[in-house]
This record gives structure tokens, C-alpha cells and sequence, in this order.
């Protein structure tokens, strides 16, 4: 499999470019970010969480805002109710339990542990937790998206297994310092190739992919 896994990266760097991680949000941020990307486009979370930031531009005022208030200034990012639910219970947490907002610390304690404290937020699961480590300290741990299950599966390399297993098998297989490329390919080339009807005949992996054949039979 070891020799699976790196040709796939490396057909996906050669097609698509190595990704080099550089920070994009500060922790919390990310967090908020994650959480509104849930079931929508990167366009319509970004433009929500824009919104978001004009209207609290400290996370301390939006603990004080109505879930409502919330929910109307995210609505474009769709599941506007349930978000401003997460958010604000995320929020709550974070401040019970360290008495601010400042998620910075998780950058210096083990990341097994910042794992475990991000995933004891109500709503917060294996893959946006993920996402705060990853995007926000460039740390090696691997976020499982729609995509990126999908094109795995398809290609084999992790087996008819769910989204938790697939997360665990994945992140002992990609090596460290390929995480970030490996994360931001898979998903460029489940949106454009390897989508729900995958053009096969087109694609960098066609010749490794365990599925293939079954798409296109010679
Ligand atoms: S060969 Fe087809 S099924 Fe396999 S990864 Fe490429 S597009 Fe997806």
C-alpha cells in the first residue's frame, strides 16, 4: 500500500502542484470557519462567515448575540438554525472551560490532546477539529472530507470502511510531510474529475484506481 499511496500523491502533486501549508485563519476562526462549511459551497461559508466577522468582529460579543440574530447574519451559508447553534454552544465551551477564547495553547500541547479537548465540543467532530490543527498550525493530521473518502474508496486504498475508520487508516498511511498537499489535491480532484460520476478516461490515477475498470470495462 506504502507504494499506492505515494504514487497517488505523486500523480496529484505533478497534475495539480505540491501544496505548502500557510496559515489561513487564527484557531478559533478556523474553528467558526468549519463549522459554516458544513453542507455548502466554499463560496456561500466564506461570504457567511464575512458577514459573521463584520457583524461580531470580537467572538466575545457573539456570545452575548441571540441564536436568531446569528442564524439571520449566516443564512446564506445554509442550515442557518443549526450553525448558530454550534457556534454559539462551541463558544460556551471553549469559555467554560479555559476562560477565554484563545485556542492558541492547542499549537503546544500534544496533538493527541488537542484533538480530544476540539472533538468534546458539542458539534465538533474528527474532521473540523482536524481542520483547526491542520490549516491553523500546519500540524500532520488529516481531515476526511466527502471527497476525499469518496476518491479513497475508489481508488482503494482504504476498503468499504466508514468516515472514523477511514480517517484512522488514512492518517497512518499519508506521510506527514505530504498531509496538507494530499488533503487540498484530493479534494481539487474529487470536485473536478472523481465526482459523483467520475470521468475516468481523464484522470491522472486511472491507471492505479481499483474502480476504474469498474466505470469504464475495456
Ligand atoms: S479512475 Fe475514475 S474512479 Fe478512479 S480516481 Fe480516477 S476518476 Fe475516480
Amino acid at each position: 500500500m506504502n507504494d499506492k499511496i505515494n504514487k497517488v500523491i505523486e500523480l496529484l502533486n505533478r497534475e495539480y502542484g505540491e501544496k505548502k501549508w500557510k496559515k489561513r485563519y487564527d484557531p478559533l476562526d478556523q474553528l467558526i470557519q468549519t463549522i459554516l462549511s458544513q453542507n455548502t459551497t466554499d463560496k456561500n461559508s466564506h461570504a457567511a462567515f464575512s458577514n459573521l466577522k463584520r457583524k461580531y468582529p470580537n467572538w466575545e460579543s457573539l456570545l452575548k448575540a441571540s441564536e436568531a440574530d446569528i442564524a439571520e447574519t449566516i443564512r446564506l451559508g445554509g442550515l442557518a438554525n443549526i450553525k448558530a447553534r454550534r457556534i454559539k454552544e462551541a463558544l460556551f465551551a471553549i469559555k467554560e472551560k479555559n476562560h477565554n477564547l484563545d485556542l492558541s495553547y492547542l499549537k503546544e500541547i500534544p496533538q493527541k490532546e488537542a484533538l480530544s479537548f476540539l472533538t468534546t465540543l458539542k458539534g465538533v467532530g474528527p474532521k473540523t477539529a482536524a481542520c483547526v490543527l491542520l490549516f491553523s498550525f500546519g500540524k500532520p493530521v488529516l481531515p476526511v472530507d466527502t471527497h476525499i473518502y469518496r476518491v479513497s474508496k475508489r481508488l482503494g486504498l482504504i476498503g468499504d470502511v466508514d468516515r472514523l475508520k477511514a480517517h484512522e487508516i488514512l492518517q497512518q498511511m499519508v506521510p506527514e510531510e505530504y498531509i496538507y498537499s494530499f488533503h487540498i489535491n484530493m479534494i481539487e480532484h474529487g470536485r473536478r474529475i472523481c465526482k459523483t460520476r467520475p470521468k475516468c478516461p481523464e484522470c491522472v490515477l486511472n491507471s492505479i484506481c481499483d474502480s476504474a475498470p469498474y466505470f469504464y470495462p475495456k
